[in-house]
């Protein structure tokens, strides 16, 4: 599933068209039957112009057969909905160039891009279900518990609710990459140059760092949040000239958050586990890698709690409602999001704690879940632009 932006400049405008045809009628097939493409690309070619597209189209791969199918019809795979996505954020100037996979999570693929400009930024591409739909069975449990769930509705969703929640969360002046574009199951993102905190072995003064985090996750509740996934992941350290000290060398940590699809209110039911969860996290994180142990216990949720919307403070899990992402959206998104992560913990997927070992190497010997499997490297600017390919889109406009 990794994305190939290779056969994009081989597309013609009735290929884009067709494609295009192919995502419309998935929204109520799954199998989107031959005539029902036909209708919806009306190629000024006829049937047999379509044809040549959906055979070009399946030969790359954006669009496939589904065998033993009860009708004659082609479903959009990854790769045709990630077309789609980058031909979306390219129409629109935020995507001028793609460079590579800089990092593979359970859900997603990260990768370098650029604009026209040149300037460097993160493409996240959300992948529900790469796990979950790995096996036939589960994927057929799957969907008959849930029929509005998909890879591509679900997919989508994530990107949908991590986009909102980190509009809403830089126009509060939380420190995340700034969002720039949503299409379909993509996002674009200000690149930070910075290490994730799981690659820092030392620092001069942990319980600042410590400090700093705890008060981040204590600003989210007071907007009526909590990260759900506070660990060393998905907290980036930038390092920054520290203007107040004469030692020009001096530089500040300042902890950037990523990651938000699995966002919860201070509302939801399970909030106090989710609460104490990132607070633990981060304890337990601190305690291993630098030694440090707080001695003051909590914070607490029932302490956070009352904090909620004090002040005047927006509320931010209300904020992201009113944006568009609806209750039954995150109700479909959440469960998805609590099943891998119950798969995870029966061992189906390495977490976090699996990865981690005594000597703090970050390999593991398990080469065959490499997929599944998070890339653990900081993600640098690349020096220069070779390593970026432009993409050409040949879509008649
Ligand atoms: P996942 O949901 O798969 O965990 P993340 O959003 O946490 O995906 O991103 C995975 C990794 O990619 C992070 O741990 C981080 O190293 C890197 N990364 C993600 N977004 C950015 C960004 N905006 N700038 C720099 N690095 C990033
Ligand atoms: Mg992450």
């Amino acid at each position: 599933m990794l994305l190939d932006t290779r056969a994009m400049r081989y597309l013609t405008a009735e290929d884009w068209r067709v494609l295009t045809a192919v995502e419309m009628g998935s929204k109520n097939h799954e199998l989107v039957p031959t005539p029902l493409i036909e209708r919806i690309s009306r190629l000024k070619g006829g049937p047999s112009g379509v044809h040549r597209s959906i055979s070009n189209l399946a030969k790359v791969g954006l669009i496939a057969k589904v065998k033993e199918a009860k009708y004659d019809g082609y479903r959009l795979t990854y790769g045709g909905l990630d077309y789609l996505a980058l031909h979306s954020h390219s129409a629109r100037n935020f995507v001028y160039s793609v460079g590579s996979r800089v990092g593979v999570g359970k859900e997603s693929d990260i990768m370098i891009v650029a604009d026209d400009k040149g300037t460097q930024k993160i493409l996240k591409i959300h992948r529900l279900g790469r796990i979950s739909f790995r096996t036939v069975k589960t994927n057929r449990d799957y969907l008959k518990n849930r029929p509005s769930a998909s890879w591509m509705y679900l997919s989508r969703l994530a990107a949908m609710k991590e986009f909102a929640f980190m509009q809403v969360l830089q126009e509060e002046g939380f420190p995340v990459p700034e969002p720039i574009a949503q299409s379909r199951h993509t996002i674009v993102m200000s690149l930070i140059d910075s290490h994730p905190l799981r690659q820092i072995s030392a620092i001069p003064d942990p319980a600042s760092l410590y400090a700093d985090l705890i008060a981040l996750i204590l600003r989210l509740a007071k907007h009526g949040l909590i990260h759900g996934d506070y660990n060393e992941f998905n907290i980036l350290i930038r390092e920054d000239k520290d203007e107040t000290e004469d030692d020009p060398e001096a530089v500040t940590l300042t902890p950037i958050l990523i990651d938000f699809p699995q966002m919860v209110s201070m509302d939801h039911r399970n909030a106090e586990m989710y609460f104490d969860r990132d607070v633990e996290c981060i304890k337990r994180f601190f305690k291993r890698r630098f030694h440090f142990e707080s001695t003051t216990p909590g914070p607490f949720y029932k302490d956070a709690k009352k904090t909620v919307g004090k002040d005047g403070v927006r509320r931010l899990d209300a904020a992201v409602e009113a944006s568009g992402f609806t209750k039954k959206m995150a109700k479909d998104l959440e469960a998805a999001i609590r099943e891998q992560e119950a798969k995870s913990s029966q061992g189906d997927a390495p977490d976090s704690d699996d990865l981690e070992d005594e000597s703090g190497e970050d390999e593991t010997g398990d080469e065959d879940e490499e997929e599944e499997q998070q890339v653990i490297g900081t993600i640098v600017p690349l020096e220069n632009e070779e390593g970026l390919q432009k993409l050409t889109i040949n879509d008649g406009t």
